[in-house]
């Protein structure tokens, strides 16, 4: 593990209810610095553990939402389950948003749904998690159309250019970055990670995807966000408490953490 003396990380993209063992990789989360972790609803039952997860740990903040695969399981009883959910404390509304690269629900069912978790989001001011995979464009005009700057968010895990990544900047949202930072000959993604403002950089893991070069292969946890950290400091050229101070305020100032521990 790099060493993380006095460093202060926030996990601002989980999914804690996929990990196999939550409770030990909680444990060693708070053990490699990781002071609070996002956990991230992708459907009603998700979101249902995410809730819980927060209820039982004070280190712990949900959110709520569908993800762009399921969309077509949306009904009325659903969103209105949901949006009560999000209403007990959730610190957003998300991940939801258009994946035009698996494709796994029908197009105009996953705009449907992303136009009405935009709304819904907006009527409880809660920021987005957006998750957007090959539906750049649309992605943006989207949520430019319906003034989501109103309540912005981040786009979690981008996966675009560092100009795709100014124009979500312009629009209010930060830019999630992950595991995949480490990875070999990743330059556009460093490209991004050096062009846009440090203050709008958020550090995630996904986990239980996407662990960071130094595990890859294995499930990822919270604690490799230790990880995902060094390799984004290496690129910046910054010290590794340095980006973990600056993401940690970004990740507070985005969800409005508190600033505890
Ligand atoms: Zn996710």
């Amino acid at each position: 593990m790099p060493e993380h003396n006095r460093m202060i990380l926030v996990d601002s993209h989980a999914h804690l209810d996929l990990l196999k063992e939550p409770l030990a990789a909680l444990q060693r989360a708070r053990d490699a610095g990781v002071a609070q972790i996002v956990t991230i609803g992708i459907d009603l039952a998700s979101s249902q553990k995410a809730a819980q997860f927060a209820a039982d740990n004070e280190d712990i903040f949900f959110t709520v939402g569908l993800h762009p695969h399921d969309a077509a399981q949306a009904d009325e009883a659903m969103w209105q389950a949901m949006a009560r959910l999000a209403g007990q404390g959730a610190v957003a509304w998300g991940e939801c948003g258009l994946d035009f690269y698996r494709d796994r629900s029908p197009r105009p069912a996953q705009r449907e749904v992303f136009a009405r978790q935009i709304e819904l989001a907006l009527r409880l001011q809660l920021p987005l998690v957006i998750h957007d995979r090959e539906a750049h464009e649309e992605t943006l005009a989207m949520l430019t159309e319906q003034d989501a700057g109103q309540v912005g968010g981040v786009v979690h895990c981008f996966s675009g250019d560092l100009n795709l990544a100014k124009r979500f900047l312009d629009l209010g949202f930060a830019i999630g970055i992950d595991g995949p930072i480490t990875y070999p000959k990743n330059h556009t993604l460093w490209e991004v990670a050096r062009g846009v403002p440090l203050n709008s950089i958020m550090l995630e893991t996904d986990c239980p995807f996407l662990a960071p070069q130094a595990r890859r292969g294995k499930p990822n946890e919270p604690a490799y966000l230790a990880y995902t950290c060094q390799g984004l400091a290496e690129i910046l050229g910054l010290s590794p408490a340095q980006v973990a101070a600056a993401t940690t305020a970004n990740s507070r100032r985005v969800f409005g953490l508190p600033a505890g521990a």
